[in-house]
């Protein structure tokens, strides 16, 4: 199927070089965006600013340009869209969608204590709500959504029918941050929506954070947008491959060869000779497979 207004997009956090998982993400976007006819765009995502290294969203435009992933507008940059961010927590505070929070962490702990579900380590720390119904007395330190009770079920390309109720295993999250920086979940959303994103092709690792976009795109009343959620790289020791756990950064003095590696984990055949070639022959195998409406990666 060809949908003539395809806009994908890869968004990077600067936090280090490209490794071998964010390569498989950003083929994966320009072939889905390639074989929709679509465009594809660069959108870096530089808002964590104490996460962010300096140089590093050049050396990944740099990576990509050598792997000939070249965006089809110059990327945007997160950090200069403050006040597109702002502009929408207003409107969701004017319609009583979002709501300031006076909760540090250890308050929220122990909320969710006081529930009967102590918060585990390395889950999600869930938010009981304890500022929904005003500060009591507390000053705002982040504003979080509003999320409605209730199952929230959403289709991925690849992994097919997902579900996750929001309200109950996430709670209402936070939109600006008690550190005053912007949360990725607004950020994402409002970056999609501003750009015209129809479709979102990322690492499986964000498939989690789905529902509570797509919560904040119905606040909101912007498009829902399609979404693929790729394989993830794992590392010798079977994580996930990240910059946080001290993944290797692909080396493109040898593209084809790194270009060739993230293919392989996208079920797509080992190729020899000029990227350019490489890239088309990719683009028709991942065409073939959406075509045929079995999943492309
Ligand atoms: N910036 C996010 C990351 O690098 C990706 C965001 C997204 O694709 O939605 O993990």
């Amino acid at each position: 199927m060809r949908v003539g207004n395809y806009v994908g997009r890869f968004a990077p956090s600067p936090t280090g070089p490209l490794h071998a998982g964010s390569l498989v993400a950003a083929l994966a976007s320009w072939l889905d965006a390639r074989a929709h006819d679509g465009q594809w765009l660069v959108r870096i995502e530089d808002i964590d600013t104490p996460r962010c290294v300096d140089g590093a969203a050049q050396t990944i435009l740099g990576q990509l340009a050598d792997c000939a992933l070249v965006p089809d507008q110059p990327p945007v940059w997160q950090s200069q869209r403050s006040s597109l961010y702002q502009h929408a927590l207003d409107r969701l505070i004017a319609d009583g969608a979002a709501y300031p929070c006076g909760c540090s962490r250890k308050d929220v702990e122990a909320a969710l204590a006081a529930q009967g579900r102590p918060h585990q380590r390395n889950a999600e720390l869930v938010y009981a709500g304890t500022c929904r119904n005003g500060l009591r007395g507390k000053p705002a330190r982040a504003w979080r959504l509003r999320v409605p009770a209730g199952i929230m079920h959403w289709q991925d390309r690849r992994l097919g029918i997902q579900q996750q109720d929001v309200a109950h295993e996430v709670g209402d999250f936070v939109l600006k941050r008690a550190d005053g920086l912007w949360a990725y979940q607004l950020a994402v959303v409002i970056d999609d929506a501003d750009q015209g994103i129809t479709h979102v092709v990322r690492g499986q690792d964000l498939a989690d954070n789905t529902a509570r976009q797509i919560a904040l795109q119905r606040a909101l009343g912007l498009p829902q947008v399609s979404y693929l959620h790729t394989p993830l790289v794992l590392g010798a020791n079977g994580e996930k491959l990240s910059k946080q756990n001290g993944a290797a950064a692909i080396d493109t003095s040898d593209p084809l060869s790194a270009l060739n590696d993230a293919a392989q984990v996208l079920g797509l055949s080992k190729q020899s000779g000029a990227i350019a070639q490489a890239l088309d022959e990719w683009q028709r195998q991942w065409g073939t497979k959406m075509d045929a409406g079995s999943s492309p990666a």
